[in-house]
């Protein structure tokens, strides 16, 4: 817990934000990093968010950050600022629907491939492309995609992490200038094991968990 205000110190440096992923951690803990200012927190999976947030204030922000199954979309969309884990289109679709149904905006970002791991989840970059081309994203009424996510490689080389930070990077500036507009502008990148290399990379979220708490 020490560590917390020299965490913030260094990520306010880059402007960029701390999102706190509280996943495996108690109501009690949860609080105790909310008593010093920390009001944005990050669940991975719809269930545990559930069973906590009701014990939580009611000011806190809440991001998902986790694979999410279509058919848990409904059960958290009035709940959760910015789901971080758009990966599929039929995903968006079913987002875009729960939105409706609940008179809501949905903030999402587009969680894309960035590592050769086989079990990370995320769009491949180009196919992302064929459905931005086709129209197939922007079209969602109810969805606002405010940017990106990616997760790095585990991986002791750091040079490989920083270089898949670049390439997530260059996809943002990439699809901002062909698709998007001011509103496109996070890059939710870092966690508890590479965070400094994403924000020097150009992170505006770094997620970070386990150094936390
Ligand atoms: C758990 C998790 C994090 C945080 O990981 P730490 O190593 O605990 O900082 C970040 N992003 C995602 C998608 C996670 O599941």
């Amino acid at each position: 817990m020490t560590q917390y205000g020299k965490l913030i110190e260094e990520i306010n440096q880059f402007n960029a934000q701390l999102i706190a992923v509280s996943k495996n951690r108690s109501v009690e803990e949860i609080m105790l990093l909310y008593q010093r200012g920390q009001k944005k927190f990050a669940e991975n999976r719809p269930q545990e968010f559930l069973s906590k947030f009701e014990f939580l204030p009611t000011d806190i922000e809440w991001h998902l950050i986790g694979h999410l199954q279509t058919n848990k979309v409904r059960s958290i969309i009035k709940h959760i600022h910015l789901i971080h884990s758009a990966d599929s289109l039929n995903l968006l679709e079913t987002i875009n629907h729960e939105a409706h149904r609940s008179a809501k905006n949905q903030k999402v970002l587009l969680q894309i491939k960035i590592s050769k791991e086989e079990t990370k989840h995320g769009f491949n970059y180009e196919n992302l492309c064929s459905l931005l081309d086709d129209n197939k994203i922007q079209s969602l009424a109810n969805l606002s995609v405010v940017g990106i996510m990616g997760i790095g490689s585990l991986t002791d080389d750091p040079g490989k992490t920083r270089n898949e930070f670049k390439l997530l990077k260059s996809y943002f500036e990439f699809l901002k200038s062909k698709f998007f507009s001011e509103s496109f502008k996070e890059i939710s990148m870092g966690m508890s094991s590479d965070y400094r290399i994403a924000l020097e990379e150009g992170a505006t979220m770094v997620r970070i968990g386990s150094i936390l708490f």
